[in-house]
């Protein structure tokens, strides 16, 4: 366990842990909610207890969620696609191959120098996230020396 360097509470759990098990924790949730509503009036108080630890974790795991992958490359391909299919229909006498070819490849490469250096970003959001610690006591997120 690393300790908190805020509060210096032992209550600590690294980022990743957080999020793997909390998403486990939300299904588990979704999965009963049907007694959980039906029974309320009877068995408030257990019903209760556990549905809002279910929510607890769920807001956790938003918190804790790992950063976000970027998606460009996918869309210059779609791009490229449907520029070509467009072309292809609205001038299709005009259009040539090698011109098709060469403005996909120049979009293509465009995209491609983005999405690299995104990626790059991305796989250092994404190292950083994986050595995040989360005080479960304060709330901070920190990386443990
Ligand atoms: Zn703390």
């Amino acid at each position: 366990m690393k300790k908190c360097p805020k509060c210096e509470s032992d209550n600590t759990c690294k980022l990743s842990q957080i999020y793997e098990s909390s998403t486990l924790v939300v299904d588990t949730k979704t999965s009963s909610s049907g007694i959980g509503l039906s029974s309320r009036g009877n068995m408030g108080v257990g019903i209760g207890n556990s549905s809002t630890s279910g929510t607890i974790k769920s807001v956790m795991s938003l918190k804790c969620a790992p950063p976000e992958e970027p998606s460009h490359a996918k869309e210059g391909w779609s791009i490229f696609i449907v520029i070509s299919i467009l072309s292809l229909i609205l001038f299709p006498s005009n259009v040539s191959i090698p011109i098709v070819v060469l403005s996909g490849a120049i979009i293509i490469g465009i995209f491609a120098y983005i999405t690299k250096n995104e990626m790059e970003e991305y796989q250092e959001e994404y190292d950083t996230w994986e050595k995040q610690w989360i005080c479960n006591r304060c709330g901070y997120i920190f990386i443990p020396k």
